[in-house]
């Protein structure tokens, strides 16, 4: 692990908390700012600029000329793919100040915020920039008389609107298609976590994508975020967040223009454990590792365990063994595998449904409390409860912090009723060491995606989202292009014989 001093190098920080419009730093138009604050431990980090409706509407009119004059969305691919190769680039030179702001804004570990949500960002930004002069269009089977040829066009002005967990990541899916496909963005950070989608701004402008093609509003969801996502001039609305906050995008978007509306929304997924599967203390591991990930903080979290009944009690065992391993601790220490829950709101949030949980008769088996409170931050233990019945409250909803709850069952049938009775459909684990049982159940859950005997594999390569209620659309992989451009079909005449 490297030997950087965090602390003194957040000490030394001054983030700027102004919005990004046209290229410029600016107040809001009304001068007002709220106060962004550290989960580690309370500290103020900056003033951060309260954009309302007046600031949406500069940064949707920038975002609009950029498109229409062509600055960005006429260039050749191959020279978008060049500029934001180049943003790929600088985002990997400053590494750690991005890590740093992460991690300071919403509380997960440096190793972390280093290690995936820098490298990932990077990652995915290049590889889009890459993508996009490999992408070819369509000449449709038409008669001799016509050609029709089916094109992708950007769509325009897309606003981007994104949650806190992952801030530079969840910002990376929606930037890295909508800027390569040739179209303008605006991205609409959360009030918890917007400094490092400024800083991205501020990169992407030094690497060479020219003035208004990326603009940040900085702002509260209700103002900044309703504002953006029902301007009339806003062509598509790429959203992570909430179920609750997705149904309003739905709304805002009836409301008004009819914009495409893209929900990347909750998951309460299930990690299913047959009896068979051998090597119970790998699932266990296994669970350990992405439940308590990022606090907990992850729309993807296998929240919900269903156990067969013959093992369930060794694997209670064996995944309360590994809860200690991810003591609650300083995120700015390198060695720290969980930081501190996103504000004081969350942690209200988690520990009520802890409460909840016991309150409905589940079994507590570690953690449950909150921890660190002398710190002035927002930290809570890794939570199990066994015993969880899938009608209780703690299996039924996004709970968002670092609590398993575990269900028995009995048959694979039940299993499978289990695991899709859920309003949502993000993500789900399969843990079993037949082949058949493997691919039978993996089609039966109705989830967007299905990982079999593991937890973690991920590419930019795959689509990302899911069914039900977890959203449309999807992030990532080559999918993702689908949401930011409009399919054109033009039809030309070819005549059958030489005009006289
Ligand atoms: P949230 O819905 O509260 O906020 C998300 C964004 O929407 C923020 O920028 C917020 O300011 C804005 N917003 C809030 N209210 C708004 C309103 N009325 N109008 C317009 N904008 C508004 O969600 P959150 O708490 O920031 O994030 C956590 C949620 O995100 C979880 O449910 C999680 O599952 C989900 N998530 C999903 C994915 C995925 O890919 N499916 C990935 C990460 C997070």
């Amino acid at each position: 692990m490297s030997a950087i001093d965090w602390h003194a190098r957040a000490a030394a920080l001054k983030p700027d908390g102004r919005l990004l419009i046209d290229g410029e730093r600016l107040e809001a138009k009304s001068g007002e700012t709220f106060e962004g604050r550290s989960p580690i431990d309370n500290r103020l980090l900056a003033p951060i600029a309260r954009g309302r409706a007046e600031d949406v509407d500069a940064a949707v009119r920038s975002a609009r000329a950029a498109f229409d004059d062509g600055r960005w969305s006429q260039l050749a691919p191959a020279v978008r793919k060049r500029l934001l190769q180049r943003f790929a680039e600088r985002i990997l030179a400053a590494k750690d100040e991005l890590a740093l702001l992460e991690t300071l804004d919403m509380g997960k570990p440096i190793q972390h915020a280093l290690g995936v949500d820098v490298a990932s960002t990077a990652r995915c930004i290049a590889w889009y920039a890459e993508a996009i002069d490999k992408v070819y269009d369509e000449v449709a089977p038409t008669s001799s008389t016509a050609l029709a040829l089916v094109t992708r066009e950007p769509m325009g002005v897309i606003g981007a609107i994104v949650p806190w967990n992952y801030p530079m990541i969840m910002a990376a899916w929606k930037l890295g298609p909508a800027l390569a496909a040739g179209n303008s963005v605006v991205l609409k950070p959360s009030e918890k976590s917007p400094l490092t989608a400024l800083r991205l701004a501020e990169l992407a402008i030094e690497a060479g994508v020219p003035p208004g093609v990326f603009n940040v509003i900085t702002g509260l969801g209700a103002e900044a975020g309703e504002a953006l996502a029902l301007h009339m001039d806003v062509d598509a609305i790429g959203f992570t967040g909430s179920t609750r906050t997705g149904r309003r995008m739905l709304e805002y978007a009836g409301r008004s223009n009819l914009k495409r509306v893209y929900n990347e929304l909750g998951g309460k997924s299930a990690f299913v454990v047959f009896p068979d599967f051998a090597d119970l203390a790998r699932a266990a591991r296994t669970v350990a590792g992405s439940i308590f990930f990022n606090q907990g903080e992850s729309c993807n979290a296998p929240s919900r365990v269903l156990v067969h009944e013959s093992v369930a009690d060794e694997f209670v065992r064996l995944a309360a063994a590994e809860a200690p391993k991810y003591p609650p601790a300083d995120p700015l220490h390198p060695a720290t595998e969980m930081g501190a829950i996103v504000d004081e709101t969350q942690l209200r949030t988690v520990l009520g449904y802890i409460a909840s949980g016991r309150e409905e008769g589940a079994q507590l088996v570690s953690g449950g409390r909150r921890a660190l409170e002398a710190t002035g931050g927002f930290y809570v233990e890794p939570t199990i409860f066994d015993h969880v019945d899938n009608r209780m409250r703690i299996a039924r909803e996004e709970i968002f912090g670092p609590v398993l709850s575990l269900i028995r069952f009995r048959t694979e049938d039940e299993a499978i009723a289990l695991a899709n009775d859920s309003p949502y459909g993000l993500s789900a684990s399969v843990w079993t060491d037949h082949l058949s049982r493997a691919h039978r159940v993996a089609r039966r859950i109705r989830a967007g995606m299905v990982h079999v005997n593991q937890y973690d594999e991920d590419d930019i390569t795959v689509p990302f989202g899911g069914y039900k209620q977890s959203g449309n659309g999807r992030d990532k992989s080559l999918h993702a292009f689908e949401k930011y451009t409009e399919l054109k079909t033009t039809w030309i005449r070819v005549d059958a014989a030489p005009a006289p």
